[in-house]
């Protein structure tokens, strides 16, 4: 099909309507600019995906605003929208294991040696190579410790990270933030609302916004910046690319003329993560037999890989016990790059399998009437879950990461350039609204 040239010249086209690419255009639009949105999607919201199971709103991708102080950005995306922030933490979790509820001291005591052990691969930074990965540091400090703290070592790595610890950087894979802008805030827990597309929407309104518009191609000239699709070519006086990090890596869009070598070399330099979800709805919550209506947590698991060790109960999140019964199997790094590759079928019986494993029953199977999973790095519009920094990457590559390409014309945003709070919704958007103020300054609006 022949691409649809059109004649007029946007003050700005933004490449992506995740967070990040929404915050931006919303605030060049608050700034009087002509903006347009392009979403290669059909939907609004990137990795923020939220989905009705049977009534119970279910967040395939970002799920919890890290830290609830009332500043928090994250918390304001949600407030626009009036949803309401429930705080979580681990002390809703049971540990199991083959049917039999470990003490919940067990969960403070392994935790708090975890805990101990990254403070402990913190101080051997100082005399470690600058491309030491993590695991350098943990194996030797990990080497009598017991499953159960070793566990939640590589629980914290996965599911924090998405990455195992020889995946992460020694010097910086801590480096991201807690949400501390507000002196008075404590550091609060981490808080769930939903459904986040609800926000997004309020986020979204009133903008110009095209689904079904994959960018392949943005070409700077004398003028204007061309951005080009199969079917469309549109020309603006600035882009931003709001797009995942996943997806700058795979070469998804060619730049012209070519991006720099240190953006190119941060491309390279800094992760993205696997992590993925299973979600189950059951017709019967037959686990709260063996642990109250809590999440459960099955340690230490011997099973081969994908290991299914932590189920998210929506009714212990939502505090009711009425149905549906939904538990989210949540994996990240190597689990969830071999989740991600079986069939759906197999998959639910191997999660139901793991789930039997932990609670000592032989019923999951039987009870689950629905599963639904992610597949984020097969996602063509993502290739992944987050950014992370491996061993040799600095926080200096995510700066490289946020600067413009082009003689300034060619801007990004995304979780992926947020040097203090990657990986993060927060991130996203606050990296959205700094390309913002960056464009209204250059072409004078700011
Ligand atoms: C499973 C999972 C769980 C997470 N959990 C949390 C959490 O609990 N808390 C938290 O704070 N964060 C969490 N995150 C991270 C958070 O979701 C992201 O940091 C944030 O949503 C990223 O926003 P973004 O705008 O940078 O990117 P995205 O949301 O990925 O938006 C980029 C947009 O660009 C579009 N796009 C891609 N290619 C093109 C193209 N060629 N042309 C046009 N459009 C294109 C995509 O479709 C997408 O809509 C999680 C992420 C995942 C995957």
């Amino acid at each position: 099909m022949a691409a649809q040239v059109e004649s007029s010249t946007f003050d700005v086209v933004v490449i992506g309507a995740g967070l990040a690419g929404l915050a931006c255009a919303r605030a060049l639009k608050g700034g009087g600019l002509d903006v347009v949105v392009l979403e290669a999607r059909e939907r609004l919201g990137g990795r923020v995906h939220s989905v009705d199971v049977d009534g119970v709103d279910v967040e395939l991708g970002a799920q919890w605003v890290h830290d609830d102080a009332a500043s928090h950005p994250a918390r304001k995306f949600c407030e626009r929208a009036n949803l309401k922030l429930r705080g979580t933490s681990w002390e809703q979790a049971a540990l199991v294991c083959r049917g039999e509820r470990r003490p919940g001291a067990e969960i403070k005591r392994a935790r708090a040696a975890a805990e101990r052990a990254f403070g402990a691969a913190r101080a051997a930074r100082r005399t470690a190579k600058a491309d030491a990965s993590l695991d350098d540091a943990l194996r030797p400090l990990l080497a009598g410790a017991d499953a159960v703290t070793q566990f939640f070592v590589r629980l914290e790595n996965e599911l924090d990270y998405g990455a195992g610890a020889e995946e992460l950087s020694l010097h910086h894979w801590d480096k991201d933030e807690y949400w501390r802008e507000v002196k008075s805030s404590k550091k609060g827990g981490d808080a769930l609302a939903g459904p986040l597309a609800s926000a997004v929407a309020a986020l979204s309104e009133g903008l110009a916004v095209r689904l079904g518009h994959a960018v392949t191609a943005v070409e700077t000239g004398d003028d204007v910046v061309r951005v080009r699709g199969d079917a469309f070519e549109l020309a603006a006086r600035r882009v931003v690319v709001a797009v995942p990090l996943g997806c700058l890596k795979e070469g998804s869009m060619a730049f012209a003329p070519n991006l720099s070598p240190r953006k190119t070399h941060a491309l390279a330099a800094v992760g993205f993560s696997r992590f993925e979800k299973v979600v189950l709805a059951f017709a019967e919550p037959f686990w709260e037999r063996v642990v109250g209506r809590r999440h459960v947590i099955h340690a230490p698991s011997d099973a081969p890989l994908p290991r299914f060790e932590v189920f998210f109960s929506l009714n212990a999140a939502r505090g009711t016990a009425k149905a549906p019964h939904v538990l989210v199997a949540i994996v990240g790094g190597a689990d969830a790059t071999a989740a991600e590759a079986e069939d759906d079928a197999t998959l639910r019986l191997l999660v139901c399998d793991a789930l039997d494993a932990a609670l000592g029953t032989a019923e999951a199977a039987r009870h689950c009437r629905r599963m639904l999973r992610t597949q984020w790095s097969r996602d063509e519009f993502a290739r992944g879950a987050y950014s992370y920094l491996p061993p040799g990457a600095t926080p200096e590559d995510y700066d490289a990461l946020a600067r413009p390409e082009h003689r300034g014309r060619v801007l990004f945003c995304g979780e992926h350039t947020s040097r203090k709070y990657p990986a993060t919704m927060h991130g996203a958007l606050l990296s959205g609204e700094r390309e913002a103020k960056r464009v209204l300054g250059d072409l004078g609006r700011g």
